[in-house]
């Protein structure tokens, strides 16, 4: 599909006409970018096998890696759980884990996906073969206008080639899955830039999968208690999020931290690249601007929460530049920056293996 396409043709601002366009083609069983308030996802009907397909075939994504559901709201998303049957409370499943997501559907819509037992209304190919499914009411205007037109909830993983880093805009759908989309919604620059916050519900109380941005310390509040992986990051095998992998969100080129970037310099074996950019988190002064080739600064103040919304799209200019070697900062680990940290620990870790 759209072999010749021109990329930018493929983006349609979120009128009336568009949206219903949009839910046009995903009846149609076709592939289209959505907004979310997170990053932008590839969306497909999630009750059709066909469908469901042309999303692992586009972002070349192994059928192992699940898909997150996204519903209009947190009624139409109990249809797709084994703890309600109708209106009703299932009374064979653990009272613990629907009042859970009680709690947890309270916090929609936003940046929150549960993982919960499946009802039989989602196909295998979407849970990867798993007895759960993840589920999410997304808070972005034009998205939650599609869900409402569809017939069916979507299963929209983030339309980024496998292992690339997510899209935070259109154009960035538009520019890496252009071949394989109908149609990209353009809901401008996504508001958060990172991926939701995934927790999986447990009889003794919810684990968090994924960070993101609904903090561990909002859920907590939320929940009394929540299991969080240590401070390594390190779940155990049977905690782990599936598809996050430690490779996950990587540019092309080479990244590093700054305080890694340090050590290779002390060493006399490093050598050193031809160009070298660095990602800052704040105002740099000339003397450390003049150590490297390019700089981009994410944001001049720190805040944690802009540094997050526009991480992704610095991440991807960089790689786009033409230095050989990317260097980039730390921050803090609290509220969104555990969200942050997690996806740059990703997308350096590999890369540090190499030198
Ligand atoms: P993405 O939409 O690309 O951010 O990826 C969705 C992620 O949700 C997957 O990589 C998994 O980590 C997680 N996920 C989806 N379904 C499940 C599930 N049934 N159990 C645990 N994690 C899940
Ligand atoms: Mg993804």
């Amino acid at each position: 599909m759209n072999q010749a396409t021109d990329p930018a043709s493929l983006i349609h601002p979120p009128t009336d006409s568009a949206i219903r366009r949009a839910a046009a083609e995903l009846t149609a069983g076709n592939l289209v970018g959505v907004p979310t308030e997170t990053v932008y996802g590839l969306a497909a009907d999630a009750t059709r096998d066909d469908a469901v397909s042309k999303i692992y075939q586009a972002k070349g994504r192994p059928s192992t890696n699940p898909l997150i559901v996204h519903t209009a709201d947190a009624t139409a998303a109990r249809r797709y759980t084994s703890l309600f049957v109708g209106d009703r409370r299932n009374a064979d499943v653990d009272s613990a884990l629907i009042d859970q997501w009680d709690i947890a559907s309270a916090l929609w819509p936003g940046p929150l996906t549960v993982v919960v037992p499946r009802s039989t209304s989602i196909p295998d190919i979407v849970t990867a073969g798993r007895d759960t499914v993840a589920i999410r009411v997304p808070d972005h205007h034009v998205m939650r206008k599609l869900l409402k037109q569809c017939p069916f909830p979507l299963a929209a993983p983030s339309a980024n080639v496998s292992n690339y880093v997510s899209p935070t805009t259109a154009r960035h759908v538009a520019d890496g899955l252009g071949q394989s989309v109908a149609m990209v919604l353009d809901g401008g620059r996504c508001d958060w830039g990172v991926e939701s916050t995934i927790i999986q519900l447990n009889a003794d109380g919810p684990r968090l999968l994924r960070p993101g941005g609904i903090t561990a310390e909002q859920l907590r509040s939320v929940f009394g208690q929540i299991h969080v992986p240590d401070q390594d990051g390190n779940h155990t095998q049977a905690q782990v999020a599936p598809g996050q992998l430690p490779t996950h969100y990587s540019p092309d080129k080479t990244l590093v931290f700054l305080d890694r970037y340090e050590t290779l310099l002390r060493d006399p074996s490093f050598q050193a690249p031809q160009r070298t950019g660095r990602i800052a988190f704040g105002k740099l002064n000339d003397a450390q601007r003049s150590r490297f080739d390019q700089v981009w600064v994410v944001d001049e103040t720190g805040d944690l929460r802009r540094i997050a919304s526009s991480l992704f799209a610095v991440l991807r200019e960089a790689d786009q530049s033409d230095c050989d070697l990317l260097v980039i900062d730390r921050c803090e680990e609290s509220g969104i920056g555990r969200a942050i940290m997690d996806r740059l620990r990703r997308a350096t870790r590999s890369v540090d293996q190499t030198h």
